[in-house]
This record gives structure tokens, C-alpha cells and sequence, in this order.
């Protein structure tokens, strides 16, 4: 088990689930930043007492400092600071923020050889070549947080070094609105897509999981992280969330790891890994369950994914000009000014008319951020 933490992004879903375990299994928080929430954060940091609290945002580190000077907590802001956060304090970060902004402070952990708690996957979208490339030089370790992820990772694990993989079978439960015409879900609205049927998340990735580009990123993720093709990986539809992903193995026989859909479970196993610890969750219940049900993904249906899966075997900035679009299309749609159908439409856009081929550089993918960033917010109207 980890001996400490530092969480990047706190306050979001799998943040503050992340604190509740340390909590339970006594693994000291000494770091820890938030995005907007300040009044979360400051109770979060007189609950954690951490020695370093970190905004990204300099006047909501201002209001954080003054609300916290009573106590011996520093109060930091910027990317310096989220940097800060994640390299300075303890051994092991759990990159929890959503969005490209995890990708600076990863690369730093890794170069301090820290333990990388890995919920952030638009850091290996982005810069999955890097980061592990980087990963594998300072010989840091990254456990993956995703259930997905964890999953395969926990299958991995069982077969020992031997490597002798035929495909990761990674399962999605299909999100809020499988089945649907894309006709049908055009003009859904922000809270009929974050009404996720089997997991509790962000709004962010909420809404990712009902156009299925969560799949897709995961899918991206994966390729990195497990070091496969595309053609190596196979999406499959499994709307009960019980099955959490499968490797089939070159002899035809497949692992599955399964479990309740709780993020406490991957998160948990992140940090005791490689132990595992008692925890107060039950098995899933089985003969209440009757059976587990699949599906081929449709992809007609669901353009994020195909998009993403696209990307993957482009290779290049295509990625990470999807993810950054992604993220802006997504933002605009929480804030009812983008319609739910035409965000796979702009970010489709995107990257057909910005992504740059080759092997990209650090300076390359922030580039392709900032362009692919600027491309949503100056022609959404035209959607
Ligand atoms: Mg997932």
C-alpha cells in the first residue's frame, strides 16, 4: 500500500471518492488541489490537513488563503503549483482532474518516479506516447484508476510476465441512451445526458459516456497504457456494468475481473496495489443478478466512438485535437449552447481539418490543444 497522497482535482467525483478511501484505510492526504469549488475544497483541506492546497485559478487561491489562515495549510496557484502539488509532497499522485490540464503535472511525477494513480485519461490521450515512454525510462509505476483500466490491469496482473495477449475485451455499458437514432438524442438536454444508468460521475464524463466518446478515449487510453494496436482491442456492450473488462489470451481462454460499479473498487486496489484490503463492499450478488448480458457496439449509432477508434489508428495530434474539441464541445453543451448530436459533428470537424500526422512533440500537442480548443469556441454557432 501507498504510504501517502497527493489527489490532483479533489473536489471533482473520483477525488473526493479517493479521499473518503485514504480515509477508511488511513493513508495520509499531505497535497491536494480543486478547480472551482472553494467552499468543498476548504472543508476538504480542514478534514485532510494536508501541507499544500492547490487552485488553478489565482483569485480562487486568493479566497482559499484567506479562508484558510487560520490553520498551516501553504495555498498555491497556476500550473507551477498543480506541478507542485503532484511532485512535491508524496510518493504517490492520483491525477484525478478532468481534461488535458493533467498532462503537465503527470510527466513531473513520473520524473520524480512517483507512483501515478491514474484517473485522468486525457493525460494518455494526449500524450500517451510521451507518458509512457517517459514512464518506462524513470521507472514509475501507473495504475490505472478507470474501472476499465483497473480491470485489465488486475488481468494482467493474474497471468504474471508471461505476455501471451490476443485482445483486451473492454466493456462499456452503452450509456444512457443505447439503442437510440441519433435522430432520437440530437436535442437531449444536460441533465438527460449526465442521468448515467449505472454509474455515479462528473458531468464532464457523464455526458462523454452518453455519446460514447468515454468509450472512446478509453479505448485510446488502453492502446498507451497496455502498449496494443487498436485491432488488438474489442469494444463490447455490456449494459449491467458487472464485468469491468476481459483480456482473451492467445490460448482462447479469457480473465474477466468483475465487481459492483463503485469507483471506490478500482480506486482502492490503485492504492494498495500490489496488496489487496479488506473494504466494506459485497461481491456482486449473482443469482440476484440471473444473467449478464452483450453486445456488439453499433458504431453508426454512436460517431464519438467510431471518431475515437479513428484517432487511435491515425496516430499523430489526431487525439488530442479530438479530446481538447471534446472538452470544449462538451462545456458548451452543459451550458446549453451546443446541441447534444452536433458535438460528434464539430469535434468530427476538428480533427478532420487540424490533426497533424507524425510523432508529436510536447510542444506539438499543446499546440494542437490550443488550435483545436480555439476551432470549437470561434464556429459552434454554425452547428
Ligand atoms: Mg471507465
Amino acid at each position: 500500500m501507498v504510504g501517502s497522497i497527493s489527489v490532483l482535482g479533489s473536489t471533482g467525483s473520483v477525488g473526493v471518492q479517493t479521499l473518503d478511501v485514504a480515509e477508511r484505510l488511513g493513508i495520509p492526504v499531505k497535497a491536494m488541489s480543486g478547480n472551482r469549488n472553494i467552499k468543498l475544497l476548504e472543508q476538504l483541506a480542514r478534514r485532510f490537513n494536508p501541507e499544500f492546497v492547490c487552485v488553478y485559478d489565482e483569485d480562487a487561491a486568493k479566497q482559499l488563503k484567506i479562508s484558510l489562515a487560520d490553520t498551516d495549510i501553504k495555498v498555491g496557484s497556476g500550473m507551477a503549483a498543480l506541478t507542485d502539488c503532484a511532485c512535491c509532497y508524496a510518493a504517490c499522485v492520483v491525477t484525478a482532474v478532468s481534461g488535458s490540464v493533467g498532462l503537465i503535472p503527470t510527466l513531473a511525477a513520473i520524473d520524480e518516479g512517483h507512483r501515478i494513480a491514474l484517473a485522468n485519461k486525457e493525460t494518455l490521450v494526449c500524450g500517451g506516447e510521451i507518458v509512457m515512454q517517459r514512464a518506462r525510462e524513470k521507472g514509475a509505476q501507473i495504475v490505472p484508476v478507470d474501472s476499465e483500466h483497473s480491470a485489465i490491469f488486475q488481468c494482467l496482473e493474474a497471468q504474471g510476465s508471461e505476455r501471451a495477449l490476443r485482445h483486451i475485451l473492454l466493456t462499456g455499458s452503452g450509456g444512457p441512451f443505447r439503442g437510440k437514432l441519433l435522430e432520437e438524442t440530437r436535442n437531449v438536454t444536460p441533465a438527460m445526458a449526465v442521468a448515467h444508468p449505472k454509474w455515479n460521475m462528473g458531468a464532464k464524463i457523464s455526458v462523454d459516456s452518453a455519446t460514447m466518446m468515454n468509450k472512446g478515449l478509453e479505448f485510446i487510453e488502453a492502446m498507451h497504457l497496455f502498449s496494443v494496436t487498436p485491432d488488438e482491442i474489442k469494444v463490447i456492450i455490456h449494459p449491467e456494468s458487472i464485468i469491468h473488462s476481459m483480456v482473451e489470451y492467445t490460448d482462447g481462454c479469457v480473465l474477466a475481473q468483475l465487481g459492483i460499479p463503485d469507483m471506490a473498487l478500482p480506486i482502492q486496489y490503485a492504492l494498495t496495489y500490489p496488496e489487496r484490503m479488506d473494504s466494506p463492499y459485497s461481491a456482486p450478488d449473482f443469482t440476484a443478478l440471473g444473467k449478464l448480458s452483450f453486445f456488439e457496439p453499433e458504431l453508426e449509432k454512436t460517431p464519438c466512438l467510431a471518431l475515437a477508434m479513428d484517432c487511435a489508428r491515425r496516430g499523430g495530434t489526431a487525439s488530442a485535437v479530438m479530446s481538447a474539441a471534446n472538452e470544449e464541445a462538451v462545456a458548451l453543451f452543459l451550458k446549453e449552447k451546443l446541441c447534444f448530436g452536433a458535438i460528434s459533428d464539430i469535434v468530427a470537424d476538428c480533427v478532420y481539418e487540424l490533426a497533424l500526422s507524425g510523432t508529436p512533440t510536447l510542444e506539438a500537442l499543446r499546440n494542437a490543444d490550443d488550435v483545436a480548443r480555439r476551432f470549437v469556441k470561434e464556429n459552434f454557432r454554425k452547428y
